[in-house]
């Protein structure tokens, strides 16, 4: 992996603006400081020479765009178009220097002008443009796709805030806004020409064209104006660089004064305010109702604006709009684009004047649905009043396809009236609502979940009735991470070890760390491995220190939880553990306990009050433990605060032990248990998303399983889950239990955490108690096995040697075969 450019620049090594040499590069960064940013060295701030760095990498990375889109524009290719309403991309520099090949002279270049590059790195504030995994997965993807020289798209929102930042307030979660456009963002290019308008509200009638063909005019009462803001995504030593395209709502520009008196005046002033409203903020997981509105609007304001885009970009190819699913394949990242499948039906049919069954055989062939959830709750629907009033023509179109849709389900069953209601794009019980998992699929010719299991589940489950209508369109795509951020640049020194043990390839061709398991009893270079785990472990204890004031062991076993805070996610259960374990010591000090490091990180839904009390036990028991002496130091508690991609670099790395300890059924895939495993680190968990995927590559010896089946989880529950019967069978459950309801991490709180015990105790569809006897169990053959570090090393080795499964490069190749059928584009420098 070392840095080796694979491309030259078009104007050779020394060309300021595209040369990548460190005398180049610095010529570049000492322009830019000047030019962009009216400094000179003496006079320079960090942040100045970040900047003047950032865009010397950008000038570099737009060479490639250029030809990319030229080549794109140019031949007969397919583009793949991303859909998703978050892009969680992490910080850019950095990853730009490693897939341009030019970190080392990057260095250098600083280093000549006194600058040090890792501050500058640290510098760098992250795009927080998503809640978690579903967001991240989106950005690995594109990493993966530019990496395979797929020509792509990535379409979304450019929120002015994104995901909240999290503090800890006596133990609680305080969110405080995202600032992340504060300083400027040196990635992005505003394109204010590429620009479309998209409406809301108003009424449709139905006229004659001067063809004197019937159509529908739709007359919306505003319209919002969604502006191209674009990052480019290079590939890893390849010449592509593909668009990520953000769209921005910003009023209609300069209303016209003459039209306006004074009162007239200041309502347009108040509709720019709305208009600038859509793409404000992001809005967090797993929030109740309020305020769908505005999320409603932001999910079709980011469709249309994108699908309008497609028909803009098929016009200067110079195809028809026949041509459009020949040249477009639309991937639905979740329901959150699913309104895709009525907006290109309205911009066809209304805008292009084709025909219903053209524009619906276009529609069909060109999208694909991928679910991510069968939670009940985190399945969208839209109340039918608020879509009429909002897309009062969109509401129109679905009731069209919904009709012929149902005609047909009717065709194959006759007289099966129950199932024509459970499969209509419109649930009629009670409130009408729009089912958009519904309409997805209606419109898509692929629909995949996201790890065998989930994917099984799925058409036994939430698509049941659709599996059997069109068994052909349904597949599994298993999750996988980008092992060029997660690996290469998050863990420079074991990317090291790899390189000199195994030989560079493996950054693209992740299955080659299979070479790895020669070396797994190796002692020598076990010894190495156990140095590379040591080093990132002391890296993360200081951050620990820096962010939280506790000073944890470095060769203490970490133990590490970090995810979105959520009841299906189970912290509870790890926080359970902690609780057993403290007991344990308090009743016998001289316990040999293997000293264990507990690293807890995720923000919680800011209106999800059952996960934030979850975090603040977490912090209770921080509290109570890290300061016990009898404890000594052999357990340590951190909830590190604010997770995000920037703070995960220095986390996965560091970790043994990987907590993936959903309730089976409900983690339809889980990233950071494959981000773990690429790093070494073994896991503990349930027989959950790609879990289980993990144990098969690992083998069942290199990881810890436990815990209820999914199919065990459902017949507990059809039975009657009593977890008073859990409590009844183990005194130490009934004991850890009783410990907190006693106030003991609420500093004699009695009330505190009440709602939380009965929760457990009473009606937990998660089925916590369920589990414990048996995670506790299994994490006593974790304290065991960490004893034996020969075989422990083994271990570790082994999970990194079988982790070539999870990388997004195999995830993608596959959706290029199965569902896009696209092939690479080579793109030459050349002019
Ligand atoms: C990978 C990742 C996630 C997803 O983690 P899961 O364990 O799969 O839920 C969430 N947030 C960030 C910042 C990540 O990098």
């Amino acid at each position: 992996m070392a840095d080796a450019p694979t491309t030259t620049s078009p104007d050779g090594a020394d060309a300021p603006r595209t040369g990548l040499s460190a005398a180049a590069l610095q010529r570049g960064v000492l322009d830019n400081l000047l030019c962009l940013r009216a400094r000179y060295p003496e006079i320079a701030r960090p942040h100045d020479w970040y900047m003047a760095l950032a865009y010397s990498v950008r000038d570099r990375l737009l060479a490639r765009w250029a030809a990319s889109v030229r080549t794109y524009a140019a031949t007969d290719v397919r583009v793949a178009c991303y859909l998703s309403a978050e892009f969680l991309i992490g910080p850019q520099l950095g990853n730009n220097l490693v897939n341009l090949g030019i970190e080392t002279s990057a260095r250098e270049a600083m280093r000549g002008l006194g600058v040090d590059l890792d501050m500058l790195l640290a510098l760098e504030e992250e795009p927080g443009l998503g809640n978690g995994g579903l967001g991240r997965l989106a950005a690995c993807y594109l990493d993966s796709l530019a990496t395979l020289e797929i020509p792509a798209i990535g379409y979304g929102i450019r929120y002015e805030f994104g995901i909240f930042d999290q503090l800890i307030r006596d133990g609680w979660q305080v969110e405080t806004t995202d600032k992340w456009l504060q300083e400027g963002n040196p990635w992005e290019i505003v394109r204010p020409e590429v620009a479309f308008y998209v409406g809301f509200g108003g009424h449709t009638h139905n006229e004659t064209d001067a063809q004197g063909r019937l159509c529908v005019r739709w007359t919306p009462t505003r319209q919002v104006k969604g502006v191209a803001c674009d990052i480019p995504m290079a590939g890893y030593h390849v010449n592509t660089c593909n668009t990520l395209r953000l769209w921005k709502s910003e009023a209609i520009e300069s209303f016209d004064l003459q039209d306006f008196n004074a009162g007239d005046y200041y309502e347009a002033v108040n509709e720019k305010v709305i208009s600038e409203t859509l793409s404000k903020v992001l809005y967090p997981n797993d929030e109740p109702e309020a305020g769908k509105r505005l999320r409603l609007a932001q999910q079709y304001f980011f469709v249309s604006c994108s699908l309008q885009d497609m028909l803009r970009l098929l016009d200067i190819k110079g195809e028809p709009v026949g041509s459009f699913a020949k040249v477009f394949n639309v991937q639905l990242n979740d329901t959150h684009p699913s309104i895709a499948v009525a907006e290109l039906m309205r911009l066809l049919v209304d805008e292009r004047q084709v025909s219903w069954d053209e524009a619906w055989a276009i529609t069909r062939r060109a999208l694909a649905y991928t679910n991510h959830t069968l939670l009940p709750e985190a399945l969208e629907t839209w109340g039918l009043p608020l879509m009429r009033g909002l897309l009062p023509r969109i509401i129109e179109i679905i009731y069209e396809i919904n009709r012929r849709f149902l005609d047909e389900v009717r065709q194959r069953f006759p007289g099966d009236e129950a199932r024509v209601a459970r499969m209509s794009l419109i649930d009629e019980h009670g409130d009408k609502l729009v089912r958009m998992a519904h309409l997805a699929t209606v419109g898509s010719h692929a629909i995949n979940g996201v790890a065998e299991l989930h994917s099984a589940l799925l058409k036994q489950t939430v698509l049941r009735d659709f599996a059997e209508l069109w068994p052909e369109r349904f597949y599994n795509v298993t999750n996988g991470v980008t092992p060029r951020r997660f690996l290469l640049l998050c863990n420079p020194a074991l990317a090291r070890l790899l390189d000199d043990t195994i030989g560079a390839g493996w950054e693209t061709d992740l299955a080659q760390l299979r070479k790895l398991e020669a070396y797994a009893d190796d002692a020598a270079f076990q010894a190495r491995w156990r140095d590379v785990k040591q080093s990132n472990k002391a890296v993360l204890a200081e951050r620990i220190r820096g962010a939280t004031g506790i000073e944890v062991d470095a060769a203490a076993l970490f133990d590490v939880q970090v995810k979105r805070i959520h009841e299906y996610k189970r912290q509870h259960l790890n926080a359970l553990l902690i609780v057993t374990l403290y007991r344990r010591l308090l009743r016998n000090p001289q316990l040999a306990l293997t000293p264990r490091c507990f690293v807890f990180g995720g923000k919680a839904a800011p209106g999800y009050a059952m996960a934030k009390l979850i975090i603040r036990l977490i912090n209770g028991i921080a509290e109570v433990v890290n300061h016990n002496p009898l404890v000594n130091g052999r357990l340590k508690v951190v909830f590190y605060p604010d997770f995000n991609v920037k703070n995960a670099h220095f986390i996965y790395p560091a970790a043994d032990l990987s907590e993936q300890i959903s309730t089976a059924g409900k983690e339809a895939s889980g990233t950071g248990n494959m981000k773990f495993m690429m790093n070494g680190a073994l896991t503990i968990g349930t027989l959950d998303g790609a879990n289980i995927e993990i144990r098969e590559e690992v083998g069942d010896d290199n990881f810890f399983l436990f815990g209820l089946s999914a199919d065990e989880v459902e017949r507990v529950k059809r039975a009657g889950y009593r977890p008073a019967d859990y409590v009844k069978e183990n005194a130490e459950l009934g004991d850890v239990l009783e410990l907190i309801a006693d106030g003991r991490f609420s500093r004699g709180d009695r009330e505190m955490f009440r709602p939380l015990i009965d929760n457990l105790t009473q009606a937990d569809p998660f089925l916590v108690l369920a589990d414990y006897a048996a995670y506790v169990a299994r994490q006593d053959d974790v304290s065991a096995a960490w004893q034996d570090t020969r075989r422990w090393t083994r271990m570790s080795i082994l999970n990194t040697a079988r982790a070539g499964k999870f990388s997004s490069d195999r995830a993608i190749a596959e959706y290029c075969e199965k569902i896009w059928k696209i092939e690479p584009v080579r793109i030459a420098l050349d002019r």
